[in-house]
This record gives structure tokens, sequence and C-alpha cells, in this order.
């Protein structure tokens, strides 16, 4: 390809340029929509011309002209479909909304091009049979073999009419996936509780106030309150609120999000989606989608799945239901006189919790202040891994709220650089994520990873200081893990780099890290009041974490129900005429979902599984993490010391440090000495005991 098929090539798009800002950062500043489909254009036509010279290689297959030409290849696409994506999420509008929709389904069609062209598939194929023989070495053949599975599981090694369909489903997904995305966004943009009067306020704090005079600013709507459908907004007003009939109208809008039968509807969606995922399957040779995406995960079949989930759901529901007696109880003697429903749940666990732990998320709150939870994430890593982190002002970004850091290790050499994107805003997708602009690897250079952060929090009013909830706090611990993740990876190739791993295993880093927020060593640090600067009392910390346990049953209930739905929609062999709301309701039905919970992402707003396929069968990994996570902290705690060097250094080494570079259960056992049990999870989540009885 040349230059001259691209009239605008020289007008100054920046993906045809060298990045030469400091840390080679995309130039934000210059990067507009129109910029991204010629770059599109040219990246695809550049990598399609690698790849084809790659697979026409006269000489013997081996390691280097195929499989870390490969890797090298496509540098292009990467640098424009990484920026395209962190803005897609993160700082949206009409423009990058429509270019979104023509090039999910294009993306698709070249990546189906490359992983079901038949002489590349030779050429790995060939190289994979020879593997003892060749003299690679262990991330070499891990990285060989990760490409083996990727082609075989896309279909490479099938006959000719089973790739095309295949390319044609993938196709098809991406863009009913980049739909399903848009609908969710445009209906909680759409949606807005505006509180007029102060009886519409009863019972909110100041913070939730606060925030709502934030979000109806950001409006237009000044000197009002506002409450929208992102977790961080309506989860605190459905907490405090006293309106129990403004509740009700919010929630209903909330858990409505993808099935409101408009224009935004995701019904339909997700019935072609599953059937398409089904056939997809069936032509792998699995007999459903669940199969085909466990076999390539570490719990391995949809037994072991269930096994852990089935586990976990009883008890988690028998807490849940004496919990729901204990609040029926709150209404009677509130005088009230009404079963308790969805919408009042998180009001009257609130008040139990009170009266149970004698401590509340308004008690809690002042204590959290965003910018000390940030340095109290920077502190724990200085502390395991020896990090630090040095605020960057001359670095683009995507929007001025966005924080950059600097990070270097303990020999004071750059690790990487740490974007920070806390705040709420109406482009940004609801929900909390982390992504890179550029990932770690030595094979092109010693690359060093552009790590982002990015959140829902409701950014304080008033010229107040931002405070998070406990939740929101935990959040940003484990996105930061994540982060870490990425910033740690110390691996030769891009395939395994990073958090490039299998689903059920990327969320140990994240979820692990959550423990050390949880420590008085760090609240007593870094929990400080906004107003008075000083610590959270001991006090206060030791009720805190005495009541993490607290909700635990709904927490649960609410989680597993999800994964428990994802994976039943998935082992569904042929599904036709399907009506989600009708399998939603039976598959409930079966686990016997309590009614006063509603699943933690209904179907139609689930955008782990139909949003892109990430987490498709796969929304379990959270709590296979969890067993993960649970038995990892135990190894530090065992220690007496929270921080202790030789069991950092293991972790670094064997989990954050290590990316995909070996088999998951591998790399545990070599941190570990053995595989974990679900026993600590269930301790931590306070369900190993029998529950209390009600009343
Ligand atoms: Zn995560």
């Amino acid at each position: 390809m040349t230059q001259a098929n691209y009239p605008s090539a020289n007008g100054g798009n920046p993906f045809f340029e060298d990045w030469s800002g400091p840390f080679g950062v995309p130039p934000f500043g210059r990067i507009a929509p129109e910029h991204f489909p010629p770059a599109f254009d040219r990246a695809f036509a550049e990598h399609n011309a690698e790849v084809a010279a790659i697979a026409a290689d006269p000489s013997t297959p081996a390691f280097d002209n195929t499989i870390a030409a490969l890797e090298l290849s496509g540098r292009p696409l990467a640098r424009v479909s990484d920026v395209f994506s962190a803005l897609s999420s993160a700082h949206t509008n009409d423009a990058l909304l429509k270019i979104e929709r023509d090039i999910a389904p294009r993306r698709a069609r070249h990546w189906s091009g490359i992983l079901l062209n038949e002489p590349l598939f030779r050429r790995i194929d060939a190289i994979h049979r020879d593997r003892d023989r060749l003299d690679l070495t262990a991330e070499q053949k891990r990285v060989l073999e990760r490409y083996h599975v990727m082609f075989t599981r896309a279909g490479a090694a099938l006959g000719a009419e089973a790739r095309e369909r295949l390319a044609a489903i993938n196709e098809r997904l991406a863009t009913l996936g980049t739909a399903f995305s848009q609908n969710v966004l445009a209906d909680e943009q759409a949606y807005t509780l505006v509180l007029d009067s102060e009886e519409d306020l009863a019972g909110l704090p100041d913070f939730v106030r606060a925030a709502a005079r934030t979000a109806a600013a950001d409006r237009g709507l000044t000197g009002k309150h506002v409450i929208t459908l992102s977790r961080s907004s309506v989860e605190p007003f459905l907490q405090f609120s006293a309106r129990r009939d403004l509740r009700e109208k919010i929630f209903r809008a909330w858990i409505a999000r993808g099935d409101t039968g408009s224009r935004t509807d995701n019904k339909a969606i997700i019935a072609e989606m599953l059937a398409l995922r089904a056939e997809y399957a069936r032509l792998l040779g699995y007999p459903t989608y669940a199969h085909f995406r466990l076999d390539d995960a570490m719990a391995k079949t949809p037994p072991a799945v269930r096994g852990l989930l089935d586990r976990v759901w009883a008890p988690a529901r028998r807490r849940a239901l004496a919990d729901r007696d204990d609040m029926q109880e709150l209404v009677r003697k509130d005088g009230g006189n009404f079963e308790l429903a969805a919408w009042d749940w998180r009001y009257y666990a609130e008040k139990l919790r009170k009266l149970r732990c004698d401590v509340d998320e308004a008690a809690i709150k002042p204590y959290l202040q965003l910018h000390h939870i940030i340095e109290a994430a920077f502190y724990t890593a200085y502390r395991l891994f020896g990090l630090s982190f040095e605020r960057r002002h001359d670095i683009e970004t995507w929007h001025p709220d966005v924080q950059v850091y600097d990070v270097r290790g303990p020999d004071g050499s750059h690790r990487g650089l740490f974007f920070g994107d806390y705040f709420a805003r109406p482009s940004k997708r609801s929900g909390a994520w982390m992504t890179t602009l550029r990932d770690q690897e030595k094979l092109a250079g010693d690359i060093r990873p552009l790590v982002v952060n990015v959140m829902n929090f409701s950014k304080g009013g008033d010229s107040q200081p931002t405070l998070l909830s406990y939740d929101d706090a935990r959040t940003l611990f484990h996105e930061f893990g994540h982060g870490l993740h990425a910033l740690l990876s110390d691996v030769t190739y891009p395939m395994i780099s990073g958090t490039n791993v299998l689903t059920d295993w990327v969320e140990l880093p994240s979820q692990l890290y959550e423990h050390w927020f949880e420590r008085p060593e760090i609240l007593e640090r870094f929990a400080l009041h906004y107003r008075s600067g000083r610590p959270m009392p001991d006090d206060l910390i030791k009720r805190l974490l005495a009541a993490r346990t607290f909700n635990q049953g709904f927490m649960t209930v609410e989680y597993v129900a999800s994964a428990l739905v994802d994976l039943d929609l998935h082992l569904e062999a042929a599904p036709k005429d399907f009506d989600i709301n009708v399998f939603e309701e039976a598959a409930l039905g079966r686990i016997g979902m309590p009614a006063e919970i509603v699943m933690r992402h209904r179907p139609t707003h689930f955008a782990h599984i139909f949003a892109g396929g990430g987490y498709a069968s796969a929304y379990y990994s959270y709590m296979w993490s969890e067993v993960l996570d649970a038995d990892a902290f135990a190894a530090f705690e065992e220690t007496g010391d929270i921080f202790h060097p030789a069991t950092a250094r293991a972790l670094q080494d064997n989990v954050y440090g290590a990316g995909g570079s070996r088999d998951p259960a591998e790399l545990y056992t070599a941190f570990r000495g053995r595989l974990p049990t679900p026993d600590a999870l269930l301790r931590k989540r306070g369900l190993a005991e029998p529950a209390p009885q009600p009343g």
C-alpha cells in the first residue's frame, strides 16, 4: 500500500506521524474523530501486507520468521485501536460512536482474515508440531502455544466453508456487541432524576447532595440536584433517600436499561448473539459456547464453574434471606405497612448496618478523599514493589480531569506512565475499567507501558474534595491492581504481556490488591477527615472492618445470580425464538432467587457478556479469582507482615510481573507452593459459619 491512496495522509493526521512527545504518548490534543477512518484504513492494509509476506515466506517455518514476525506486525493498527477504544469508552461523542459502528465489523473481518489464513496456520502448525525439537526458551514455547490455541479456536484448522461462516459470525457479533453497548449508554444518558425540592432530598447526606448538584451543573441545571443511572450516583441515592416513591422510580429505570421496548432495546440483539455464539461453538466441535469458552480457561469445564458457584450460592442465599427478615422487621417497627422491595434493600440495609455494626456510610465517607486514596494505592505499591509515582503536568490527555504519573522502579528507572481518569461525565460509559495505550514488551525495544484507569466517581461539588464510598475506594484499588499487572509486566512478547492472560486469572492481581485497602495499616494513614485532616479513629476502623462481612449475603447473591445466568445462557445448545426475559425468570426461579434482590447485571445491560465477548460464559471469573486472591493474601497474613518482602518478591515474580508467560496453575503454585481451596473465600465473605437464625 502506498500513501497515495490516502489523500489526507500528509494533512496532519497524527496517526501517520511518529509520536515524539514525552514517552511517545499519543498527541491527544491533536487527535480528532476524522483522523480515525483513514488511520484504520491504512493500518488494516499495512497489517495485511505484513501478514501476507509472513505467510508467503519461502524459507522453512521457524519461530523467528513466523511467530516473532507476527508479534512485530500490525503496530500501527495496535496504536490506532488502543487510542480509539480508550476514547470511545472514556470520552465519546456522536462522531466517535458512528465510527465505532463502522469499525467494529471491519475490525472483526480483518482479524478473521488473519486467523483463518490457511498458509499462515500451516506454518504455525508446523512449528508447533516441531516445538520440542526447536531450541526455544520457556517464554517462546508459551507464546507459540498461545498462537496455536488462538488460531485453532478461531477455526484455522477447519474447511473453507466453516471458516467462511466463522468469519461472518464474528463480523456480525462485533456489530451486535457495539449496538448493545451503545444502547446501554444511550439509556443511561437519556435518564435523569431531577430533585426539585427539599422534600425530594429527604434523607440524603451532604456528599450525595453535593455530587447531585455537580451532576445537575454538568447538564446545565445549575442550582438543582440530579441523580443519574451511573452506579456511583444511583447506589448512594438508594441507600439514603427516605423517599420510597423516588427510590422505586429510579430503581425501575436502572434495571430497565436495555429493556425499555424502545429503539435502544437489547433483547433481540441478545437472542441473535446467543444463537450465533452457539453456532460458532458447534462449528468448532463443542456442544455449547460455554464448553468452548471454558476449554481455554483455568476452570476448564462448565461443571467446575457450577461447582464453585453452587458451593457459594447456598450459604449466601441463606444469609440474604435472614437479613431480609431482619429488615422486614425494621420496616414494621418504622410503621411501614409494606413488603420489603428491591428498591428498599439498600436503604434498610444501611439502617441495619447502623444497628448491628454501629457504622454508617455517611460517617465513613468524609474520611475517604479521592486524592488520599490514590496516595494509599501508590504507597502500597511502594511498600510491596518499591514503585514511586510522580505527577506530570506536561503529558497530553483526552480530558482535563485526567491525572498522569511517571512510575519509577526501586532503582529510579522509568517503568511506565499511569493515567487516572476518575470522574463520571456524560461522555463516559458507566463502570470502572483498566486499559492500556501501549503494552510492555522487549521485542521491539525496551517498551514501557502506558496504563489507564477509568472510574465513574461523582465529583465533589462546590469546591469540596471528592469523597468516595467504601466501595468506590475498593474499586480504585481493584483497577489499580490491574494497572500494576501491566506496569510490572516483565516479558519479551506482547502476546503474553501484562493483563493478556486467561480471564479467570486476570482478576487475581486486581482483587488481591483490594485486600491492602481494607487494612488498618493503610486506613490509619490515608483515611483522613476532609475537614479536620484527622485520621479515622481506631474505633471506627475496627467497627468498619468488622462490618465487612455485613450484607455479604446480598452482594454474593447479586453476583452469583449474574454468573449462573451467564453460564446457563451459554449452555443453551441451540437457542431459538429466544425470549431473554422468560429465560431470566426461569433461570432465577431454578436457583430460588430472593424476590427482593435483582441480579447485579440484568442481561439487557450485562456489558461484560454482551458488549463484546470479554466475559461471555466467564463472569464467574471474579469468584474464581477470589478463591485465588483470598488464599494469596493469606500468604502475607501468615507471615504477620502485609508487606512481607520475600512474599512480595514471589508475588511480583509469579503474578504481577509474569503476565501470561506460564500456565496460571503453574504460576500460582510457584507463588504459594500449592493450589488454593475456597475456604479462605468463604471466611472472607463471612459465609463459612452457619447463618444466624432470623428473628
Ligand atoms: Zn477487574
